[in-house]
């Protein structure tokens, strides 16, 4: 049977053309896309196309986004072997995230993908990630599963879970880094499969559970030599604040002022989740280390691993979005719930 991949366009540069009339960059009638990628007709697969109305810019990506996108997935689940995602590289990373927490039991592969230029431009970089995206797609092993069962995105020859991606390069085409976890596969003259990193599910045929509650009332404090007690006391007093991300420094520190310690163990009092995530791209949070991280510790500040600060929110969104109880909600944080931290 000739497998099943359905495509899914959402916007971004992939989709751009350059009209000659106007001079600008303008969205192309993506029906058209075997035209513009005539090299997919080469593959023997069934590719159907879907692309959303209206077309965004991924900088424009909100939460009812990713819910649009997880309904999209569990509406044509049984009907495909794979999805394809075409989408800005802006916010990738947090989508991914979002949508590896969103499909629970998931057993087919959905690959984001898009491009630092625009696919009608000569030198562009969407043709490789696309056509090597919808490959991965459609790929089998030998007991007819697909290889990578999970939600990754692919670019410039790698393919990377992900829940642990970072757009870190606006220039460059290698615009993602997935600094804490090895690539699941990478494109060369072969594409290899890195099978002991890729997550199976441990007993397949299971439906797919979507979560699509989320929950926005989440802040990001980062912390920076100077900062002051009025900014720190201003951002946790936010009304209905549910979280914040803390981006601390290092291996999960803090300055050791007393001010900043109160104002963080008054906050979980109130029942603000603190969740500590690190800076810095690579290694992990460990704030028993050093004193500057043991009094976070000790106030009841979660620790986030070595999750990404995308992966980090958007399982927060998640969790307030489905729990009210505190205590689940950090049950859950501290479980690696879809490969997004390392414990
Ligand atoms: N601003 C664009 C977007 O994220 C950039 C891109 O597509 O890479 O939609």
């Amino acid at each position: 049977m000739r497998p099943k991949i359905l495509i899914i366009y959402t916007g971004g540069t992939i989709g751009m053309k350059h009209d000659p009339k106007s001079g600008t960059l303008m969205p192309f009638n993506f029906l058209q896309i075997t035209q513009e990628v005539p090299d997919l007709q080469k593959f023997d697969y069934q590719l159907d196309t879907l692309s959303f109305e209206p077309l965004v810019d991924s900088s424009d990506i909100m939460p009812d986004f990713w819910v649009q996108l997880a309904e999209t997935v569990r509406e044509h689940y049984h009907l495909y072997d794979g999805f394809v995602v075409l989408m800005g590289t802006d916010t990738m990373a947090y989508t991914a995230s979002a949508l590896s927490f969103m499909l629970e039991d998931l057993e087919k592969p959905v690959i984001l993908t898009g491009s630092q230029l625009p696919i009608g431009i000569l030198r562009t970089d969407g043709k490789e990630n696309f056509i090597s995206a919808v490959e991965i797609a459609a790929a089998k092993g030998p007991d007819g599963r697909p290889q990578v069962p999970e939600v990754s995105i692919f670019f410039e020859s790698q393919l990377f879970r992900g829940n642990r991606t970072t757009k870190y390069n606006a220039e460059q085409f290698k615009a993602f880094l997935s600094p804490n976890y090895p690539p699941l596969a990478e494109a060369g003259i072969h594409i290899k499969y890195n099978h002991s990193f890729i997550r199976y599910p441990k007993s397949w045929n299971r439906p797919l559970k979507i979560h699509t509650h989320v929950c926005c009332d989440l802040a990001i404090l980062k912390l920076f030599p100077g900062i002051q007690e009025k900014t720190v006391r201003g951002i946790l007093s936010i009304p209905g604040l549910r979280a914040i991300i803390l981006e601390t420094y290092g291996s999960g520190n803090a300055p050791t002022l007393s001010w900043l310690i109160r104002a963080l163990q008054q906050a979980i009092e109130k029942g603000i989740l603190v969740y500590n995530v690190s800076q810095c791209y690579a290694g992990s949070v460990a704030m028993e280390t050093y004193a500057t991280g043991i009094r976070l510790k000790e106030v009841g500040v979660l620790s986030g691993h070595d999750i990404t600060t995308e992966a980090a929110v958007a399982k927060m969104i998640l969790l307030t979005g489905q729990f009210s109880d505190n205590k689940i909600i950090t049950e859950m944080i501290n479980q690696n719930l879809r490969g997004e931290i390392t414990i």
